[in-house]
């Protein structure tokens, strides 16, 4: 029999009013169980918020300093727990292991991060017109707070939002994607040991249908913090929407590098490479378009094939250099686009099947696979993939590869490899994207930076991280001071 874990509400762990669970396998051995999670459904998800807003008016009392500590135990005990937490997320995601304790000192880096924000959340002194009145602003909670989270960062999605929605005095209920709840079992854990107060921070796991939507209609859900696919999100906005409920998806990319003949080839296929097979491709800014000057698209090309090529492909706890799918149907999707890509007439350089074979056969595991001859109004070049898929796309000049990177829906990251100066402000200038980077993957972002999207990457009111955190869950009042 699974391990059976429990929803956390109210400070207890406790079983969904209706029982029945949903079993979760290792992407890399899929007879593996990892654990069996609560099936929950709207009564949950009631029963959590109630818990939620009746915890709120005494958690934004806490004075700052002393929910920051909180915060700052979490991150210490998830620190404690750093062995434990990398290799429950390499079981249930099927990251490397080098990836995943990542991931984990993100989401502690995180938690002291907004432990120390608890104690200056900003506000400013302004000068006022009356001589004896002090005119000031100051953040407020914004109340009870929903948040819907993804597979693809297990705990480090679940930490930059639980933490700014906690250290602003905010209650929360969260429910984490089905196809990876383990990690954010831990992070509550971790809480516990950190004293979080009964009802301020509580998990419901379960469906999208039955856990997510209830959430984001609720009446008493003050705002709503959603990462995940383009489809749901607009889904989710509209339904918290309907009641004036603040939102804030952030949602899909197909995330161009532009690849100019002032490059070092070497250089600019390792920069796409690593943006576009790391975490097996399963990253919103994973690059999935090359887009390369026609002077050096051969060279270019050969490169990349040959970066490929030379990935190791395992089970992630031997941290190889790519994990597997986290699950069969993320595999199958990506292979249903291999062979779309291969019908509308582009030509496969590298890989392109499922492995197959010895401990392969255990698990979701496909090649690095590279498509040359892409055009820009191809699938593969317009839709996200989500897998270890890159397409490259020719281009004859900068202006051309300016238009073919805006040329989709989505705008979350975008890089160029350059030796031009000029070229590079251009292209910062120009480019349709929240992040854009100059001889950098377009993976990977500081965490006090914001992130977000622009077109259909994100709602684009709010940025995440460092103190556009903040500002999604609080609202300023502005005080006139005549006493
Ligand atoms: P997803 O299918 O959209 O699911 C995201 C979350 O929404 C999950 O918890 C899911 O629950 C829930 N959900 C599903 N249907 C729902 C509904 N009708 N109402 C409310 N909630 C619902 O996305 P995913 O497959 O987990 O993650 C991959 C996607 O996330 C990719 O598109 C990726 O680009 C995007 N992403 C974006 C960012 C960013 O910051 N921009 C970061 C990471 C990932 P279930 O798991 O139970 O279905």
């Amino acid at each position: 029999m699974p391990t059976e874990y429990d929803n956390y509400v109210d400070g207890q762990w406790i079983e969904s009013e209706r029982g029945g669970t949903f079993d979760v396998r290792n992407p890399a051995n899929a007879d593996e169980i990892v654990g069996a999670y609560q099936d929950s459904s709207r009564i949950d998800v009631e029963t959590a918020v109630d818990a939620a807003v009746g915890a709120q008016e005494s958690w934004r009392r806490t004075p700052g300093p002393e929910r920051g500590s909180v915060l700052t135990a979490t991150g210490d005990a998830l620190e404690d727990r750093k062995t434990e937490a990398t290799e429950t997320l390499v079981r249930e995601e099927g990251k490397t292991r080098s990836e995943a304790a990542g991931e984990v000192q993100r989401a502690i880096d995180i938690f002291r991060y907004y432990g120390q924000k608890a104690r200056d959340l900003g506000g400013t002194a302004k000068a006022a017109s009356g001589p004896a009145t002090e005119l000031y602003t100051k953040r407020e909670p914004l109340g009870t707070v929903g948040l819907i989270t993804p597979w693809n960062y297990p705990i480090a999605i679940p930490a930059w939002k639980i933490a700014p929605a906690l250290a602003t005095g905010n209650t929360l209920v969260i429910k984490p994607a089905s196809a990876a709840p383990n990690s954010s079992r831990i992070l509550f854990e971790c809480l516990e040991t950190a004293g979080i107060p009964d009802g301020v921070a509580n998990l419901v796991t379960g469906s999208g249908r039955e856990v997510g939507t209830p959430l984001a209609e609720h009446e008493d859900v003050d705002a709503v913090s959603f990462t995940g696919s383009t489809t749901v999100g607009t889904a989710v906005a509209r339904a918290a929407a309907t009641d004036l409920t603040r939102v804030q998806c952030e949602m899909g990319g197909k995330n161009p590098t532009v690849v100019m003949p002032s490059a070092d080839l070497e250089t600019a296929a390792e920069i796409v490479g690593v943006g576009a097979f790391g975490t097996t491709g399963q990253s919103c800014t994973a690059c999935s378009r090359a887009i390369v000057h026609e002077e050096v698209y051969d060279e270019f090309l050969e490169a990349l094939t040959d970066y490929a090529a030379s990935l190791d492909v395992g089970p992630g706890l031997e941290d190889p250099d790519m994990g597997p799918h986290v699950n069969a149907s993320e595999l199958e999707s990506t292979l249903e686009y291999v062979d779309v890509a291969r019908e509308d007439g582009a030509t496969l350089e590298a890989g392109g099947s499922r492995l197959t074979g010895g401990e392969y056969d255990d698990g979701y595991y496909v090649e690095p696979t590279v498509f040359s001859d892409v055009e820009s109004e191809m699938r593969i070049a317009q839709e996200e993939v989500f897998g270890p898929v890159v397409a490259v796309l020719p281009v004859g000049d900068f202006d051309a590869a300016v238009a073919v990177a805006n040329d989709v829906e989505y705008g979350l990251s975008a890089s160029i490899v350059t030796h031009d100066l000029g070229q590079a402000n251009r292209f910062v200038e120009r480019v349709e994207a929240g992040v854009a980077k100059v001889n950098e993957k377009t993976t990977g972002l500081e965490l006090h930076v914001p992130f977000g999207g622009y077109k259909g990457s994100s709602t684009n009111t709010y940025r995440e991280q460092g103190d556009a955190g903040l500002d999604f869950f609080t609202s300023i009042k502005t005080v006139y001071m005549n006493y």
